[in-house]
């Protein structure tokens, strides 16, 4: 297997960017680090393509905008211990590694990935020390970074203290992983997301461009092992903000047995204002696509509020208060009434 492009000669001599705008393009790698994995690496056809736009460096990060944020979504307003984010009574977001299979380049954790590296031991047991007291958090959400860059021997090993808490009902991983390197997806690793408590996946893509024979499979491999899977895209715009682009998207997923569950609107993440739609857009996309696929495929549109306010689901509404009752407006943009049992 090749090794991953992470400098801009490395990606300048694989054909990804023109040599003419390494000057340009070296400030902002210095600001934003650049990781692109063999398996994404061969799907991308163009630069400027729907894969290559994610992944590869662009000048136009160099534009800061006033709202943008260092960290949208407040993950460090709501850290008991580092490396935990404890925001809903219910949850709390472990935070394994720093470390990705891949930089997107409009990622909302982007100012930290690639920094930390992995949680120490001693760290760990500090989590693991509020855990085992806060018996109110029935879920830990594992992402990062991304848990999936480690080894399957430690990510077996965190998932069996997790479950050795006997508190949970689930643990969540988020991750790029079977998507971007999908030759991770080994027999071992397998072994390790089958503990004694379920583990969902939620598979991040945001274009159907990205699943290739080889993500497509690691996604067959882990269905077939009894994993269940769920999805979550972040609205790009250039990338997949036009309603047949996410429907391609969304029906691949769907046909795969991952079950779309997000859509995210596009945090405040430094340097991404260029992937930025409006709500707006967002919300007529969406109603786009309530039209043309089933209910079953159809992600949540949601927002993460600005400043660790938490997420909250931004669909375009259906329902208002109309004469006597409620006026509702179906797919096709008809409205009807409906009235309350008196
Ligand atoms: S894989 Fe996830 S955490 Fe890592 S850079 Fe991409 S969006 Fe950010």
């Amino acid at each position: 297997m090749p090794a991953p492009l992470t400098t801009l000669p490395r990606l300048v001599a694989a054909g990804l960017t023109d040599a003419s705008e390494v000057a340009a393009l070296a400030p902002v790698v210095a600001e934003f680090r650049v990781l692109v994995p063999p398996a994404l690496a061969s799907v991308i056809g163009a630069p400027d393509d729907p894969v290559g736009r994610q992944v590869l460096p662009s000048v136009n990060e160099a534009v800061i905008r006033p709202e943008e944020l260092a960290d949208p979504i407040g993950d460090r307003a709501h850290e008991p211990v580092p490396g935990l984010t404890h925001r809903y009574p219910d949850r709390a977001i472990l935070h394994l590694t720093q470390t990705c299979a891949v930089y997107c380049r409009f990622c909302f954790r982007r100012e930290t990935v690639g920094d930390a590296g992995t949680l120490s031991d001693t760290a760990l047991d500090a989590i693991f020390a509020h855990l085992a007291a806060t018996p109110a958090i029935r879920e830990v959400i594992l992402t990062g970074g991304d848990p999936m860059v480690l080894s399957a021997r430690r990510l077996g090993a965190v998932i069996d203290r997790l479950a050795a808490l006997g508190t949970l009902d689930a643990i969540r991983i988020h991750t790029r992983v079977p998507v971007v390197a999908p030759e991770r997806i080994t027999a071992a690793m397998i072994r390790a997301l089958k503990g004694p408590v379920t583990v969902w996946l939620v598979v991040h893509t945001n274009h159907v461009q990205e699943l290739g024979a080889e993500a497509r499979a690691a996604l067959g491999r882990l269905v077939d092992a009894g994993v269940p899977l769920l999805s979550q895209t972040v609205l790009l715009r250039g990338v997949n903000d036009r309603a047949e682009v996410l429907e391609a998207l969304f029906r691949a997923l769907y046909r795969l047995r991952v079950k779309p569950y997000y859509l995210h609107h596009c945090d405040l993440a430094r340097g991404a204002g260029h992937f930025r739609t409006s709500i707006a857009a967002g919300q007529a996309i969406m109603a786009d696509l309530r039209g043309r696929l089933t209910g079953a495929a159809l992600p949540t549109y949601v927002l993460d509020i600005p400043g660790g306010h938490g997420k909250v689901p931004i669909a375009p509404g259906y329902l208002e208060p109309g004469p006597g009752g409620w006026l509702v407006t179906d797919p096709q943009g008809r409205t009807h009434t409906y009235t309350d049992p008196a």
